[in-house]
């Protein structure tokens, strides 16, 4: 960590090496660096490799370089969640230990996507069938947070998703819990990054009260979207950051964030500027047009 003792405000940015970073990215990164740095937080990276056929060789340095040009300073060392096997088992075993777990069979073809899991095997395996993958037992409980941008929010699993994976039928750690296993262990206080996590934010929330760990704070920021409404459907927006100059692309990030800055001569100066005159009440809620800032 940079700078002495515990800092109350820990931030972070978790991209998954599976590609460049784009706008998009960029939009999460600048939200959640300037989000700390202007409460005199930490700010951390966290390389989200935790899907060994999604991984791109080469992708997370490619990533953790194209921050460095864009003038990120990150606070100790970037954690990789391949190096966190032992941390997720141990998770996992609490879990279990506590009678929150329980064997799936059911193949893909067997659940219906979009509708909460069936609870096909919350009591026990069909017989003559081996369990695939590990789910979590959800209740009727409503799981409530406030989302310092989007409001408050209420999500009740047993509607919306049911009882839902920990543990993939490959083996794997499902992000859900990783997630929420690496913030605690990284001091994580605050979480800003795009709308389309806000539908994971209850099973984490959950999982964080099963698992008795602190609660995070959670700031969700307006997704880039094209008139149509696709997600990056702009070409702009879709460009890996790499063809990009940063002070321009740090600048159409600013003012899709809701902070028009002046023309600066540098990308120094307008990092400055950016930190002086950071104010998460001017995000907007939803995403705006892009535009290049010189
Ligand atoms: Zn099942």
């Amino acid at each position: 960590m940079a700078g002495a003792g515990a800092a109350a405000y820990v931030g972070r940015f978790a991209p998954s090496p599976t590609g460049d970073l784009h706008f998009g990215s960029l939009i999460a990164a600048v939200g959640s660096y300037l989000e700390a740095r202007s409460r005199n937080g930490h700010w951390l990276v966290r390389i989200e490799d935790l899907d060994p056929p999604r991984t791109v060789p080469g992708a997370a340095e490619a990533q953790l370089a194209e921050l460095r040009r864009f003038g990120f300073q990150w606070d100790g060392e970037v954690l990789y969640q391949n190096t966190r096997s032992a941390a997720y088992a141990q998770a996992l075993a609490q879990l279990e230990e506590a009678g929150w777990l329980f064997p799936c069979a059911c193949t893909r073809s067997e659940l219906r996507p979009g509708e909460p899991y069936a609870g096909t095997c919350r009591q026990g395996l069909p017989p003559g069938r081996e369990g695939r993958a590990l789910r979590v037992r959800v209740h009727n409980t409503p799981v409530t947070f406030d989302d310092r941008l989007q409001g408050p929010q209420t999500e009740t699993l047993s509607q919306s998703c049911g009882d839902f994976v920990v543990r993939r039928a490959d083996g794997l750690t499902a992000y859900q819990l990783a997630v929420v296993v690496d913030d605690a262990f990284q001091g994580v206080t605050d979480v800003v990054r795009g709308s389309d996590l806000l539908d994971s934010t209850a099973r984490q929330r959950y999982l964080q009260s099963l698992l008795g760990l602190p609660k995070t704070g959670y700031l969700h920021l307006p997704l880039v979207k094209d008139p149509e409404g696709r997600k990056l459907g702009k070409r702009y927006a879709s460009d890996p950051l790499s063809q990009q100059e940063p002070r321009g692309a740090l600048g159409a990030a600013l003012r899709f964030l809701g902070h028009a800055p002046p023309p600066h001569k540098t990308l120094a100066q307008r990092w400055q500027w950016a930190q002086k005159n950071w104010r998460s009440e001017r995000i907007p809620r939803q995403g705006g047009d892009i535009v290049i800032a010189h």
